[in-house]
């Protein structure tokens, strides 16, 4: 799904030099490299306060964390996603409130937030699926009416780009009042390792999350909060760093590979090609098809018998998972997120793809369509 290892062969000098340094100064926990690549994030994001910490589920919990929320206090969160969204949530002792998705581009579901809104509800996590912010301007207005707080999770869409009908266009994580994202290897920008951070424009919540991250601390060994251990190292950092200089390229490579898989599935009834939204730049992190009275197990078979990867993102909703069983929900409660789950399918989708390479695995996909 993924080749790390050419991405990493063309920038392997840079990046041994960056690693090295590190090994130099001895500085393995903060430090320079950690600095420098925070405030080349921020501005690269145009954002107030980027926080490097551990991984993009730390991100999301330091996140919940700083809004001095109550055990029983309700969190929306889509129920077509990746766990980690739900499972900070649901370790605060907070209460996950689940709602649907939008068939057509994999997002949480703006007229399901609205019905899920209750006195309770204190905050909404919005996912932005495999690359494409999810539409911002109506979540931000609806938290607006309810006095929510709005924690995006940007962990597979950062340096997306949303534009707001007043023509300001915002990097994905950095709409509402909290953003957060992963640096895990096969995400769009991932280090070599664990890593993630804290995206935010307000000042307040930028010095919480950071003592948060560092045991709630403000003044050293001084704990004013109760904290976390989370930290970006500077091995990540230095990789970091470089990869940032090369983002928006591998977002080209990324949208390149997305027209040619486009260009040859449009026309194909049984294929429909995952949904372009007018108001979000779209960076890739997966190509999902949905597939249309397709078998998709003997697809998905048939393509990794030619060496050709194939994965289900994702195979079953947050709410018939077995950990998050609750009397609240039953299977048929949310219709899109449990069709989604039946029939997406996500092919190879990175920096590195060739044509001949995409010319074989769209070959093939068509091979046993026809
Ligand atoms: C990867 C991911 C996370 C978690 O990030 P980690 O760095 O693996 O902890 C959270 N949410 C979404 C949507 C993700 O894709």
């Amino acid at each position: 799904m993924v080749d790390l290892r050419s991405q990493y062969e063309k920038i392997k000098d840079e990046v041994n030099a960056g690693i090295q340094e590190v090994i130099d100064t001895t500085t393995f926990i903060k430090g320079g490299k950690v600095n420098d690549f925070q405030r080349n994030l921020e501005s690269y994001l145009n954002v107030k306060h980027v926080i490097p910490v551990g991984n993009g589920t730390d991100a999301l919990q330091i996140a919940l964390m700083a809004l001095g929320l109550k055990p029983g206090d309700e969190v929306i969160t889509p129920t077509f996603t990746f766990i980690a969204t739900a499972e900070v949530v649901a370790l605060l002792g907070l209460t996950p409130v689940l709602v649907d998705v939008d068939f057509d581009t994999f997002n949480i579901s703006v007229e399901s937030v609205k019905k899920a809104i209750t006195p309770k509800t204190k905050a909404i996590v919005p996912v932005h699926l495999f690359g494409q912010n999810a539409d911002m301007e109506a979540i931000l207005t609806l938290a607006k009416e309810h006095n929510l707080y709005v924690i995006e999770d940007a962990c597979q869409s950062i340096s997306s780009v949303y534009t707001f009908s007043d023509g300001s266009k915002v990097q994905s994580g950095c709409m509402g009042d909290i953003g957060c994202t992963s640096f895990f290897p096969s995400k769009n920008l991932g280090c070599f390792g664990d890593g993630g951070a804290i995206f935010t424009n307000n000042d307040e919540l930028a010095v919480k999350m950071r003592a948060i991250s560092n045991h709630g601390m403000v003044v050293r060994y001084h704990h004013d909060l109760v904290g976390v251990n989370s930290r970006l190292d500077s091995v990540q950092a230095a990789v970091l760093e470089v990869k940032l200089k090369h983002l928006d390229e591998y977002n080209t490579a990324r949208n390149s590979t997305a027209d040619f898989y486009d260009k040859v599935f449009f026309k194909i009834d049984k294929l429909i090609i995952p949904a372009r939204s007018t108001k979000s730049t779209h960076v890739f992190h997966q190509y999902t098809l949905k597939l249309n009275g397709v078998n998709r197990s003997e697809l998905q078979k048939y393509l990794t018998d030619k060496g050709i990867p194939a994965m289900i993102y994702y195979p079953v909703p947050l709410h018939l998972q077995k950990a998050y069983q609750d009397p609240r929900y039953q299977a048929g409660d949310f219709p899109v997120a449990e069709k989604l789950c039946e029939c997406v399918l996500s092919l190879p989708m990175h920096t590195e793809l060739s044509e001949e390479q995409l010319e074989y695995i769209t070959k093939n996909v068509l091979e046993f369509i026809e």
